[in-house]
């Protein structure tokens, strides 16, 4: 990607280093299905998420320590330590910024078109664990983004785990992990989010699985929108770069990660669609940038 001399965002916040008490997390989570199902449901679904939310779920049922089962060292609440962030670390930070930045160009004007005002997300960077409204999170769970606070989190060492185990290297890839993550801002600016919430809380387990793969190969598509536009009105893209999303697209597919995983499928179980629908959904996006392409849910066949 051509970015360097892009615009950077004013909506970054830069939380690496510091560290989340656990007294956030005993208060948030009074009622751990609430405050991370929402999460879980918007997840950029990178990991064994189910698991680790199942996970979590029992645990703080159980009134386990949290923390503890996903090896978070437990110090008191706004304590914070100097942490020294490498030349590396700060350009990743940097190309984020320019991203959410370009994000905030594709989808104002987008917004506009649709009547409709933009209002720009934060995104938060962190390591190791972080608290959101969402209740708290272990950088494990992989980036995520938050409808309560309209924050998308992420610790960046993901982007180690999106080329290391799920051989997915490039920055268009790392750009496309952030898209995502906005797309399911702009589900909860127009309100698909929350319709899709409730439709859920009267839903099957299943039907509620086939909710979620809908509003994640949305987020793809959107994904894919920005990316359109990244690419004609600001020409950042570079021979290569599409092929890149589109690795890390098919790596994060419910059928490649539960075969990894498990070692068998079970398509049931899929909240994020396969890698063939998550490759096909973002390419959508990328040929059209337009987001009424992206319409999932009324779709005869995903
Ligand atoms: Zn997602």
């Amino acid at each position: 990607m051509r970015w360097k001399n892009s615009r950077r965002s004013s909506n970054v916040e830069d939380r690496r280093g510091q560290r989340v008490g656990r007294q956030g997390l005993s208060g948030g989570m009074s009622s751990p299905l609430m405050r991370f199902l929402p999460m879980l449901i918007q997840k950029g679904g990178i990991k064994s998420v189910l698991l680790i939310g199942a996970g979590l779920f029992i645990a703080s049922r159980m009134g386990l320590d949290v923390g503890g089962l996903l090896g978070i060292s437990a110090p008191q609440v706004g304590q914070s330590q100097t942490v020294e962030i490498s030349a590396e670390q700060k350009e990743l930070g940097d190309f984020v910024s320019v991203i959410l930045a370009d994000t905030e160009d594709t989808w104002t004007p987008l917004f506009k078109q649709m009547g409709r005002t933009y209002e720009v997300p934060k995104l938060i960077l962190f390591t190791g664990a972080v608290q959101s409204a969402c209740g708290q999170a272990s950088a494990a769970m992989g980036p995520f983004y938050c409808p309560g606070d309209k924050q998308v989190y992420i610790d960046l060492s993901f982007y180690d785990d999106l080329r290391n185990r799920h051989g997915a290297p490039g920055d268009f890839a790392q750009a496309y992990v952030i898209a995502h993550e906005v797309g399911h801002h702009i589900q909860t600016l127009l309100g698909i989010s929350s319709k899709v919430h409730q439709l859920r809380q009267k839903s099957s387990k299943i039907e509620g699985n086939k909710l979620s793969v809908k509003q994640e190969l949305q987020a793809d598509c959107f994904a894919g929108v920005w990316g359109y536009h990244a690419d004609r009105h600001r020409n950042m893209l570079e021979a290569g770069d599409i092929e890149e999303a589109i690795t890390a697209a098919a790596a994060i597919g419910d059928d490649r990660l539960q075969q990894q995983g498990q070692g068998h499928v079970k398509p049931e179980s899929f909240t994020h669609g396969t890698s063939e629908q998550r490759i096909r959904w973002f390419n959508t996006g990328m040929k059209s940038g337009d987001p009424n392409s992206c319409d999932t849910f009324t779709v005869a066949s995903l």
